[in-house]
């Protein structure tokens, strides 16, 4: 059989929940991208701009609106802070996301050119993106709310 039909298996993101990045970490005007998966044995997602603070409503907790110029009707976004990473050079932190990301996830997925979006972000009706591990109902978290 061809290489092409290996199974799809689309690894979980143990690393962005654990991330600590502060909400003061991002500043409106910034180009930030939230990493979806790997193409080209490189980390793939989607840039976008920061634009202006705004609530994070599945966290509970302060987070940033942003623009993603190819989200067509919902190009704008609310997004936790520890979704987004800086590209450029100058911030270590999101430099030693961003290789750990790498690093888990490009063994797992290989070097295909082809985009592996490891689905692991959803939009809510309110365009609010929230992460998987964010989305659950989590019993371990104390702040459930029923809302
Ligand atoms: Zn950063």
């Amino acid at each position: 059989m061809p290489a092409t039909n290996r199974p799809v298996y689309l690894p979980h993101d143990p690393l962005t929940p654990q991330r600590d990045i502060t909400h003061t970490h991002f500043r409106p005007g910034e180009t930030v991208v939230i990493f979806k998966g790997v193409a080209g044995g490189r980390l793939w997602g989607n840039a976008v701009t920061v634009v202006a603070p705004s609530w994070h409503t599945p966290t509970d907790e302060a987070g940033w609106r942003v623009l993603d110029p190819a989200g067509g009707d919902r190009s704008y976004v609310t997004a936790h802070p520890r979704y987004l990473v800086h590209l450029s050079t100058g911030c270590p932190e999101c430099l030693v996301h961003q290789k750990a990301l790498r690093e888990y996830l490009v063994p797992r997925i290989g070097t295909d050119e082809d985009p592996v979006d490891c689905r692991w972000y959803s939009l809510t009706a309110l365009n609010q993106l929230v992460h998987v591990a964010d989305s659950r109902g989590s019993t371990a978290d104390s702040a459930v709310r029923l809302t």
